[in-house]
């Protein structure tokens, strides 16, 4: 059984009932939906969709919304596209209107543009393919020359290199898509780019009040996010879980910069019990083809070593000519990747003193699955997932099977690393009923040992406290 993962983004590729149940059956987790493209009314439907064919499947597949957030664009050119050439004068203005744009003088749509960068700073276009030098700033003017030949066009997103140029954290547009998907019951938002815990924590309060409580899933993809390991623990502390945005952070930070980085990312996310998911260009070449390259397949295979809880696919599945084999091929890697021995072994948390019961709890139940001979299994009984997430930050090989009333948990830890959910039966079940659901499926065979864990209270939140070892009859 494959433990990390996969968000796959809907969009034009795959928006048909036909292909979307094709993806649930090759292997999709968490569908995101992502709010930089398409309408409210597309969107809605896509949910509607997806709930019902993951309830045809008989399992539980997450929807996250993905806020497009204040990425800093170009404004439109008159004529698309423009070539730009290396050493051509470029002028970046915040007055220059919409639509009045051309090749050697664009609009912005970033007021504080002049006062935020300097002669010699680096201007990156269009997820950095294009680079701009800054030579001097007259007023509201950025005289910039190119330092890249190509083509650029309209709306192209514009970072500063090392980080500086941002915004606050939610847009007006961001506000209506936390409206909608409250009203079409996401589990997850993705909050684009956040400098600090005190982004993520005003976005809360701005979801609550929308009635959006949605788990908050913030994009690491500032550089500001990541300037030091205090300020990003404090950052992924304010989240529910939180995502290697690799496409603009490698754009701010340099993709060399990135590969330390995922790792951290990824170890802090773990440490701190949030589930962390590995994004942008996993699989790109698969847009077009309907192979991966051999690159693509290690790039999954690292993270998954890296202890990611998901790896996401963006245009592969969203605008690529075939989403399917892109799901099937990168569960495929994912299941490789998990064979090599330090995907499965834990060096647990033997220095950490833990400060609640579940935490006690879940960290006892994976040590145990893990050292007593014969534990095929662990069972979770739990309301918010709680207990089941602290249990999926230790690695494993054991299967932790997540039993739930609650649809909406159900849906929440299909994201977590080797959680496998299931709607509880009815409401008295014990341990008992659990082991021979998941043995009726298959999953354990007779004398198996399976570890479950519950609470007195079952269906009351933070009241697991029991450890169970049962041997299946
Ligand atoms: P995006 O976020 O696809 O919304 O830009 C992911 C990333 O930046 O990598
Ligand atoms: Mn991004």
């Amino acid at each position: 059984m494959r433990r990390t993962k996969i968000v796959a983004t809907v969009g034009p590729a795959c928006d048909s009932r036909a292909i979307l149940a094709e993806m649930i059956s090759a292997g999709v987790n968490v569908f995101r939906l992502n709010f930089s493209h398409g309408t409210a009314a597309e969107h809605a439907d896509r949910a509607v969709m997806i709930r019902e064919l993951a309830a045809e499947a008989g399992c539980h597949v997450g929807i996250l919304g993905d806020l497009q957030g204040p990425k800093i664009r170009l404004r439109k050119l008159a004529v698309d596209p423009i070539s730009l050439e290396k050493g051509t004068e470029l002028i970046l203005d915040t007055q220059l209107a919409d639509g009045a744009g051309d090749a050697s003088h664009i609009g912005v749509d970033y007021e504080p543009l002049a006062r935020s960068v300097s002669a010699g700073d680096i201007l990156l276009l269009d997820d950095g393919r294009l680079r701009l030098s800054v030579d001097r700033v007259e007023g509201e003017q950025v005289f910039c020359r190119s330092e890249s030949v190509g083509q650029l066009q309209s709306r192209k997103g514009i970072n500063r290199l090392g980080g500086g140029l941002s915004a606050p954290a939610l847009t007006d547009k961001d506000m209506e898509d936390i409206k909608l998907a409250a009203r079409i019951g996401l589990d997850f938002i993705a909050v684009s780019f956040p400098s600090s815990a005190a982004d993520i924590k005003d976005a809360r309060l701005k979801l609550e009040s929308a009635g959006c409580f949605a788990h908050i899933i913030g994009k690491i993809e500032r550089a500001e996010a990541v300037a030091n390991d205090e300020h990003l623990d404090e950052l992924i502390e304010a989240c529910d879980g939180v995502m290697v945005a690799r496409g603009d952070l490698g754009v701010e930070i340099g993709d060399a910069s990135l590969i330390g980085l995922q790792k951290h990312i990824i170890k802090r996310a773990r440490v701190l019990n949030r589930p962390v998911i590995t994004a942008t260009q996993m699989m790109e070449s698969m847009v077009a083809n309907p192979v991966p390259t051999r690159a693509e397949v290690f790039d999954v295979a690292n993270a998954v070593l890296d202890g990611t809880d998901a790896v996401m696919l963006s245009a592969e599945t969203a605008s690529g000519m075939y989403p399917v084999d892109t799901v099937l091929a990168m569960a495929r890697n994912c299941e490789g990747a998990e064979l090599y021995p330090s995907a499965r072994k834990s060096s647990y948390r033997l220095e950490r003193k833990f400060d609640s019961v579940e935490e006690t709890l879940a960290m006892s139940a994976v040590y145990a699955a893990n050292h007593q001979v014969g534990v095929k299994a662990i069972v979770s009984m739990t309301e918010t997932g709680k207990t089941t997430l602290l249990m999926s930050r230790l690695t494993s090989g054991i299967p932790i099977f997540a039993f739930s009333r609650n649809e909406e948990t159900c849906n929440r830890v299909s994201l977590y690393r080797g959680v496998y959910a299931i709607a509880s039966p009815s409401a008295g079940i014990e341990i008992a009923d659990c082991v021979k659901v998941i043995q009726a499926q298959g999953h354990v065979q007779q004398n198996d040992l399976i570890l479950g864990t519950t609470g007195d209270e079952v269906g009351v939140d933070g009241h697991t406290n029991t450890l169970k070892i049962v041997r299946v009859h």
